[in-house]
């Protein structure tokens, strides 16, 4: 079977990892600096990083527009400051998004209880039936909140009790950075959109 063509956008943040890990899940990964490279991929990662410095490279260089509509067809998997991209709605402070997921996101929202740390979170049964069982080894880097989930959005794993995995149609986004550990559950499961 023809592997997956599927974009990591590369401004900014810890692109090189998703890479790795999308090799790893049995895809071919591309780069993403410019508009035109959209055109040749069937899916796209928008990484961890600092979404603010993000959201002003994607403004510098013509971006927004593109990804918006690139997400209006085909799938996107944001990590991190890539979720805070992909969330409708993003407090402390307010900034704006490309709004693809009825989300409502607190950036930092861990405060220092989780500057950075792994640990475990808690899969929803419906992560285990289509991923397989065990708990997912999780790292959080000054990670958001998610505040609030739409009715559309539907929540694949928690940690104490809050959404840190959610899928809407054919997006998804982590809280936490699934590149950065050897469990490809979650790779695979974005791939599974594609
Ligand atoms: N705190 C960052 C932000 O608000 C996100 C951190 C990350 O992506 N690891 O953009």
């Amino acid at each position: 079977m023809k592997k997956k063509r599927v974009g990591v956008l590369a401004l900014q943040g810890d692109f090189a990892a998703h890479g790795t890990a999308l090799e790893r899940a049995g895809a071919e990964p591309v780069f993403v600096r410019d508009e035109e490279q959209l055109a040749e991929i069937d899916g796209l990662v928008i990484p961890g990083g600092e979404s603010t410095t993000m959201l002003k490279l994607l403004h510098y260089d013509g971006l927004m527009q593109p990804l918006a509509r690139f997400g209006r067809e085909k799938p996107i998997f944001g990590t991190c400051a890539g979720a805070i991209l992909l969330a409708s709605e993003v407090s402390h402070p307010n900034q704006e998004s490309l709004a693809l997921m009825d989300l409502g996101v607190e950036r930092n929202g861990y405060g220092r209880q989780l500057d950075s740390r792994v640990t475990r979170v808690d899969p929803d049964p419906e992560f285990e039936r289509r991923s397989g069982e065990g708990k997912i080894e999780a790292v959080f880097i000054r990670a958001p909140i998610i505040r609030r989930v739409g009715s559309r959005a539907r929540v694949l794993a928690r940690y104490q009790g809050d959404p840190v995995l959610v899928e809407q149609d054919r997006h998804l986004v982590a809280t936490f950075h699934p590149e950065l550990t050897a469990d490809s559950r979650v790779h695979a499961l974005f791939l599974e959109k594609l």
